[in-house]
């Protein structure tokens, strides 16, 4: 492993700055200080920022073939939309991997929660390829294979009518063996690549699921993540479905814990609020993506008010329609002022810088590893360049890189002491052919209709009083 010493760089230090070196030694952070002793490789670390690492911690790679054309749909619809256009080649769900960890480290990422798509049939071959791509670029990767096991219409509440869904196509149990089999394939944490169960949410899964996800977690050390309460629907449905909201649910049938991470969670009452904290779950917000599908605002000022852990995630492309981690954590930051008029409770730009990075890992239950600068923790960096236009001129830099509008600001990354990014470029794949690959994989479309949105649809807006 090689070992290196950024020399001169400015870090976050107590509500300060100070000027430092650091030492890396076989891929963990040794030492920090002014004047230390050059170890393996000197970087000049001068008028450059040093910030660990944030966590994307929600995303779906493969929803990059469809950023920019989806319909402006509320979620329910917008997914049914997504599904019927849904890439099916493993190939396109390689591609868009890398796609997605060379935006996520572009925006200060060095690790993702893919809340991976499978392909029907095609389930460990997708898990299989995404793993290949987050290993060639480098990125610590937390690959959650999405898993249902009820069909999408079972999504929408029924309101008054009766309404008949599909079963699922495969069994609960066939699914729970896919996941237990890529844990035995892939799970390998030492190497950067771990497996987490990923039930979709409440609207989609049965308990029986639930519980296998939960015993394969258990049994196996792994990472639990799952959507919460993203739309009103999912409100409404989770009173049909069990008679009490959904935190009670989960936490009854026992998913929630101190290393389960909650995508959303934008319809929760306090009760629920105080049983997130109870049971220590983690929250990710998902801004943009809430935006984008008028999902609403989620109470984020009191998640922290009640001392919920939060970070954040760009979300699935076709929901954003990004993965610039940067701009959600801007927009995650400051859409709350408007909730609550005592600015006191204000997010400020070293608080989001904390949440996505400290509180990236603590969801995923590795705090003690990453997350800060601290010696002993794994190198996991971003040397940010303070000499780049859009962040100049010289001000606070954490606060203009969270409130500002940074551009190609992330000089080099390294992810447990290996440096994937130099020089504003990743090093480890050919990001020029990567482009050509997408540019050749697509076309420029306007407009196209999704079969299932113009079945559902008038159900959908009777049940919600459209
Ligand atoms: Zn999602």
């Amino acid at each position: 492993m090689v070992n290196f010493t950024i020399q001169n760089v400015l870090i976050a230090f107590s509500d300060d700055y100070a000027t430092v070196d650091v030492q890396i030694i076989d891929g963990a952070i040794a030492a920090i200080a002014p004047n230390l002793q050059v170890i393996g490789t000197a970087i000049d670390g001068k008028n450059k920022l040093l910030l660990p690492g944030f966590f994307n911690a929600h995303t779906h790679s493969s929803e990059m073939w469809q950023r920019g054309i989806m319909s402006v749909f509320p979620l329910e619809l917008w997914l049914a939309e997504l599904y019927d256009f849904a890439p099916l080649d493993p190939e396109q769900v390689y591609l868009s991997a890398l796609g997605t960890a060379v935006e996520t480290l572009l925006s200060g990422g060095t690790s993702v929660v893919d809340h991976l798509v499978l392909i029907p049939g095609l389930e460990l071959e997708t898990i299989a390829i995404a793993t290949r791509a987050y290993r060639e670029v480098g990125i610590r990767a937390f690959i959650a294979p999405l898993i249902q096991d009820e069909s999408l219409s079972a999504g929408i509440p029924s309101g008054e009518s009766a309404q008949k869904h599909e079963p699922y196509f495969r069994s609960t149990a066939a699914t729970l063996e896919i996941i237990e089999e890529a844990v035995r394939q892939f799970h390998r944490p030492d190497e950067g690549i771990n497996i987490l169960v990923a039930p979709t949410g409440i609207q989609l899964c049965t308990d029986a699921l639930f519980q296998g996800c939960t015993e394969l977690s258990d049994r196996y050390n792994l990472c639990r993540h799952s959507h919460l309460l993203e739309t009103k629907a999912q409100e409404k449905l989770a009173q049909e479905k069990y008679g009490c909201t959904a935190v009670e649910h989960l936490k009854r049938i026992g998913y929630l814990s101190d290393r389960t991470t909650l995508a959303h969670c934008v319809w929760l009452n306090d009760a629920d609020i105080a049983i997130l904290a109870e049971t220590q779950s983690t929250v990710v917000h998902n801004p943009l993506s809430n935006l984008r599908l008028g999902s609403g605002i989620a109470p984020i000022l009191k998640y922290r008010q009640a001392e919920v852990n939060v970070t954040f995630g760009c979300d699935g492309a076709s929901s954003n329609d990004s993965q610039d981690l940067l701009e959600a954590i801007k927009m995650g930051s400051i859409l709350h002022n408007v909730t609550n008029s005592d600015y006191q409770h204000w997010i400020t730009p070293r608080q989001a810088v904390e949440m996505a990075s400290l509180g990236g890992a603590k969801g995923l239950n590795i705090a003690d590893k990453l997350g800060s600068l601290t010696v002993g923790k794994q190198a996991d960096l971003v040397l940010y360049d303070l000499t780049n236009l859009s962040l100049l001129p010289r001000t606070d830099p954490i606060g203009l890189l969270v409130l500002g509008r940074p551009t190609n600001v992330v000089n080099s990354a390294w992810v447990n002491g290996k440096q994937i990014v130099a020089d504003g470029k990743v090093t480890t794949i050919n990001v020029d052919e990567l482009r050509q690959e997408l540019f050749n994989r697509s076309q420029w479309e306007t407009k196209r209709k999704s079969e299932t949105v113009a079945q559902i649809e008038a159900h959908y807006r009777t049940v919600m009083g459209l």
